[in-house]
């Protein structure tokens, strides 16, 4: 059989947006099993992709568990119950919500709704990998602003928007560096950009940002039309694999990213455990206690090693590495921790490693202190 692997330049290929034809595909954490067939290892403890460590309330898994009796049907594609259930949550009505299969989903959905080849979206440098992507996705021009401390200059940020632009996306907090950015720097932002561009305030690591100037946007939405807020249940909520996330929008861009999406985006065990998560704040408290208690004890882990690691209020930290980062990374799979390199978010020296449970947190830190040498 005859499959043209690489071949690019073949006529049906040559077709395709060159934006699409120069995307690096997203990279994900490698996966436990993988390791544990390349290496052998067992106990391997996967700290690499900002995953609860505590995992999902339990009422979430036993609806999930019940979903299963109703494989056969369709999902209830506009997710009544759930987003009767957020609404109800930030304050706001149903019509401004979009559910989508992950919060990906919907930044994907913003990007399709609103830009085209000839636009431009604005991000930061070292901001979240999907951002690049749905814009080139689309053929459009990604305009990267240099980071301020590694995090999202805002007045640069404001500075970068053009005639041409349509989209902007502020990670707050970043992945992967934790930065983020308050109140007041936000409402500056909002207040400066044009009506017409839409400003995507992506808040997946919400949950645990333990600042007082840190905003709610949801609450800003009456007074800013052009703004998307961003949530995840795959983060605080224990729930990635699911994949179920959502947007809250004016009544009408949620109505017009409704239209786009897919009409089952979201699964029905999705739809289950997500309303049940919701419904149990004890777990999402202790979930963000858990973090809590494990970013003081990585940071007090690095300042003892005099490793140096971004300020972060996320689950995640980025650390410097001396020497080579590529290095630490396979000697720390040697090990069997699985962290993430971030180089390509242009932090070549650095790499970033979820915040685990207590025991987790320990291991990865002894692994450290074995492999770099004079810590
Ligand atoms: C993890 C993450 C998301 C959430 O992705 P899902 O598709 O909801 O799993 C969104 N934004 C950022 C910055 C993230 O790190």
């Amino acid at each position: 059989m005859q499959c043209l692997v690489g071949a690019m330049t073949c006529e049906p290929l040559s077709l395709v947006n060159e934006g699409v034809r120069g995307l690096t595909p997203y990279q994900p954490g490698k996966p436990i099993e993988e390791l544990e067939r390349e290496l052998g290892l067992s106990h391997i403890i996967k700290l690499a992709s900002n995953e609860s460590p505590l995992g999902p309330s339990p009422k979430a898994r036993a609806m999930a568990l019940v979903g299963l009796d109703e494989l056969s049907r369709y999902p209830d594609g506009s997710g009544t119950d759930l987003r009767a259930a957020l609404a109800d949550i930030h304050a706001v009505a149903g019509e401004c919500l979009t559910l989508g299969n992950g919060s990906n989903d919907v930044l994907e959905l913003i990007a399709r709704l609103f830009v085209s080849s000839e636009h431009e979206v604005v991000f930061a440098e070292h901001a979240f990998a999907v951002y690049p992507l749905v814009t080139r996705a689309m053929g459009a021009r990604a305009v990267e602003v240099p980071a301020r401390d590694r995090g999202h200059d805002l007045a640069a940020m404001a500075d970068a928007i053009s005639e041409r632009t349509r989209l902007v996306f502020i990670a707050n907090p970043n992945n992967p560096t934790g930065t983020w950015n308050d109140a007041e720097a936000l409402e500056d932002f909002l207040s400066a950009v044009p009506e017409d561009v839409i400003v995507v305030v992506d808040q997946a690591y919400a949950e645990y940002v333990d600042e007082p100037n840190y905003p709610d946007c949801i609450t800003w939405l009456a007074r800013y039309p052009n703004l998307i807020v961003t949530r995840t249940f795959s983060k605080a909520h224990g729930l990635a694999g699911l994949r179920i996330g959502y947007g809250v929008s004016s009544a009408g861009i949620a109505d017009l990213l409704n239209r786009v999406r897919q009409p089952f985006n979201v699964n029905s065990l999705a739809l289950a455990a997500a309303h049940a998560s919701l419904e149990d704040d004890e777990h999402l408290q202790r979930s963000t206690g858990i973090n809590r208690s494990g970013l003081v004890q990585l940071r007090a882990g690095f300042d003892a090693m005099g490793i140096e690691y971004i300020p972060s209020v996320a689950n995640f930290l980025c650390f410097a590495v001396p020497g080579d980062a590529g290095d630490v990374y396979t000697a720390l799979l040697h090990e069997g921790i699985i962290v993430r390199p971030v180089a390509s978010y242009g932090l070549p020296r650095h790499l970033r490693v979820t915040v685990g449970l207590e025991d987790e947190n320990t291991r990865f830190l002894e692994a450290l202190k074995k492999i770099i040498p004079g810590t």
